[in-house]
């Protein structure tokens, strides 16, 4: 994909949601870290369900440290591996209050050191609480930089560092939370809608599993159907 191809790509996701946001409720950057720590292998929807009812009652790590482990529990026994989340959320809480008073790092190196948080779960923070234009690998967005050849890679951090290259400057802050959507409603794991797909015609993956005799013409099918706009903005 050149350069052109992705800031044609980008510019489409910021035409159909041009301030995208993470899916997990949160009100303050502790609660989204307590919810990114949960949502591993979890949706977020389930999350969701549980923070609910968790966060009106303990909202600070204090107040998570107060609930114990049997008390935490009881908010998120329904989201899956929650034994180990709920031991690393407390000793979470504790090194915060130890060490930060209370509060979240804005500091990858600081989150890093926090139990249960990898880059990934500090690249999220630090770009959906703090802006910074981080890339977050999760297996969406693995999964859609490879097929549409905007970053190859066989691990995320190669994946993490192609996207840092690839993706345009302006189109950085937000570029995560688009590939990620895209990934988890249209371009699917098992079945990627490609006949709903906004930027089917910049996708390699698309490209490769056309019929052979449609496989190549295909912008200049597009561009010449009768009574067809070339795709701007989304389609
Ligand atoms: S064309 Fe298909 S494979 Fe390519 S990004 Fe769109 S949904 Fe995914």
């Amino acid at each position: 994909m050149n350069e052109r191809q992705r800031r044609e790509l980008f510019e489409r996701f910021k035409a159909r949601n041009p301030r995208p946001a993470t899916e997990l409720e949160h009100s303050t950057p502790f609660e989204l870290l307590v919810a990114v720590i949960l949502s591993a292998q979890a949706t977020d929807k389930g999350v969701n369900i549980a923070t609910r009812k968790l966060f009106p009652v303990a909202h600070t790590p204090a107040q998570i440290l107060a609930l114990g482990c049997e008390g935490l529990t009881a908010y998120v026994r329904t989201i899956g591996l929650y034994p180990a989340k709920v031991k690393n959320i407390l000793a979470t809480c504790a090194l915060l209050v130890e060490r930060h008073g209370g509060e979240v790092p804005p500091d990858r190196d600081a989150l890093e050191k926090l139990p249960g948080v990898g880059r990934k779960t500090a690249n999220v923070m630090l770009n959906s609480a703090f802006g910074e234009p981080t890339m977050p690998v999760d297996t969406h967005i693995f999964r859609v930089a490879n097929r549409l050849g905007l970053a190859h890679g066989t691990n995320p951090r190669q994946v993490e560092d192609g996207l840092l290259r690839a993706v345009p400057p302006e189109y950085l802050l937000h570029a995560h939370h688009w590939l990620l959507l895209h990934g988890r409603y249209t371009c699917t794991a098992r079945k990627p809608n490609c006949p709903a797909c906004p930027v089917a015609d910049l996708c390699e993956y698309r490209a490769r599993n056309l019929p052979a005799a449609t496989a190549l013409p295909l912008a200049r099918k597009q561009a010449s159907a009768p009574g067809r706009p070339r795709a701007r903005g989304g389609r």
